[in-house]
């Protein structure tokens, strides 16, 4: 099944129209094969805008919600980012075309392994994944350029703060557990931090010991 058409069509419906403008963003997400990120039975679904099962309670997020934060992080390319929360590994595959590396932690082994295997198919070799609780960061790694959380936070952990490079970027859904708003903090100085509310938006809850206890 060729699936470039759907692709192409889910950029400009949901991505380009919603007011997405990153050039860079734009064509990484029209090459990127997000049908294989999601299981065979929902693959005809995975050019349409919403968040799909992805087994263990998870989902991957919606194209226009990828869209958003890639553009978000500002990226200039040669980047190193975190992200936490790799679930299908679709938004670290995005990454991987836009930065030089990306550090993606994942609480659930059985994530992390399925995604490991189709980022090595399609040749992500730049993606960095750990099977850890993401609530502490990956301190080895740090400072990152930006770091990507995609998975609803009560507060932002002090961590993510701290392992952010001066004019680095955060952006984290923090909210209840029923919605959250997307935030961007900039470090701006050592001890300086910008914060901006960009959208509001739904996200399964980031849990461990800086985030949701269940
Ligand atoms: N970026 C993913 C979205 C996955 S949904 C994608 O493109 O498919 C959010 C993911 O965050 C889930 O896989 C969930 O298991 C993970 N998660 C939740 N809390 C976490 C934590 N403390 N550390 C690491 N991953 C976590």
């Amino acid at each position: 099944m060729d699936y470039s058409i759907a692709r192409r069509r889910m950029i400009s419906q949901h991505v380009v129209a919603r007011g997405v403008q990153d050039q860079n963003v734009i064509s990484v997400m029209e090459q990127i094969p997000r049908h294989l990120f999601v299981e065979e039975a929902l693959q005809s679904q995975a050019y349409t805008d919403y968040a799909l099962p992805i087994g263990d309670k998870q989902t991957i997020s919606q194209p226009y919600m990828v869209a958003v934060m890639s553009e978000a992080l500002q990226l200039k390319g040669g980047e190193r980012v975190l992200e936490v929360g790799t679930g299908s590994g679709y938004q670290a595959a995005v990454l991987s075309k836009l930065v030089a590396h990306v550090y993606s932690v994942e609480r659930i082994a059985n994530l992390a392994r399925r995604a490991r295997r189709i980022l090595d198919q399609i040749g992500c070799s730049n993606v960095h994944i750990r099977v850890s609780d993401g609530t502490s960061g990956w301190s080895d790694q740090a400072p990152f350029d930006g770091i990507i959380v995609t998975a609803g936070a009560p507060q932002v952990p002090d961590c993510y703060r701290e392992q952010l490079a001066i004019g680095g970027r955060l952006v984290i859904p923090v909210g209840g557990a029923d919605y959250q708003v997307l935030k961007r903090i900039t470090r701006i100085e050592e001890d300086r931090y910008d914060e901006e509310d960009l959208l509001e938006c739904r996200f399964v809850p980031l849990i461990g010991q800086h985030g949701w206890s269940r």
